[in-house]
């Protein structure tokens, strides 16, 4: 099963992701992740992306459908994948539904979870993340004693790099989501409606708990 899921930021994406992964088997493509993990290494590809992420802006869609391209066509998502956060716009929507029809694939469902810009504000600038493990956390679950640890894997600093372990996103301050939420309605819901034309699509109400919004996804999915 080939599965696009779609959302604002800070809507719960990554949680599901997640849970998708799990229980049905997918491969995660997140290509925050992907660009992320370029920025960190350092790459050309992360040299055009950093200052362009840390806006909350759009990185092109040129750099993006090649990045997509490349990675659709490995083998180990052959047996069914999970996008996430991509398309962000039409363009590649469009992109994407042509890339898919070039190399014999498609998508079973295309997953929209929804969730009200104010809710999304209070859980993104609480959102911290541990560089040491990855855990990404909500500020109520560090330790009031000791808020510079991370509860999962207890590191205080990257032995790699000397920088504290716990950290916020650079884009998870609350000016940027406001415009990274702007870009979301003004692009990405327009690549939300390219796709719905073509695949099957499901809006997912996103508040509530985890598990309430994966019933909701379990569901759609059947
Ligand atoms: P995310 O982790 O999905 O919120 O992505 C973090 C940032 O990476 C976004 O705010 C964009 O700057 C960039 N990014 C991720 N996916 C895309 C995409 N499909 N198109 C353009 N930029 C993207």
């Amino acid at each position: 099963m080939n599965v696009v899921l779609m959302g604002a930021p800070g809507v719960g994406k990554g949680t599901q992701a997640r849970y998708l992964v799990e229980n049905r088997g997918l491969v995660h493509i997140s290509t925050g992740d992907m660009l992320r993990a370029a920025v960190a290494g350092g790459s050309e590809l992360g040299r055009r992306a950093g200052a362009v992420m840390a806006a909350g802006e759009l990185v092109p869609d040129d750099l993006m459908m090649k990045l997509v391209r490349e990675r659709l066509q490995q083998a180990d998502v052959a047996g069914g994948w999970l996008l996430d956060g991509f398309p962000r716009t039409a363009p590649q929507a469009e992109g994407l539904a042509a890339l898919l029809d070039d190399i014999g694939q498609t998508v079973d469902a295309v997953l929209v979870i929804t969730a009200p810009d104010e809710e999304i504000i209070r859980r993104l600038t609480s959102r911290v993340s541990c560089r040491v493990c990855g855990k990404i956390m909500n500020r109520k679950e560090l330790d009031p004693a000791r808020p510079d640890v991370c509860p999962a894997c207890g590191a205080q600093t990257d032995p790699r790099t000397g920088k504290p372990a716990i950290y916020q996103r650079e884009d998870d301050r609350e000016e940027t989501i406001r415009h990274r939420l702007e870009v979301f309605s003004t692009q990405t819901l327009a690549a939300a409606e390219a796709l719905a034309a073509r695949y099957p699509s499901y809006q997912i109400e996103g508040t509530g708990t985890p598990d309430e919004v994966a019933a909701r996804v379990a569901d759609v999915l059947g």
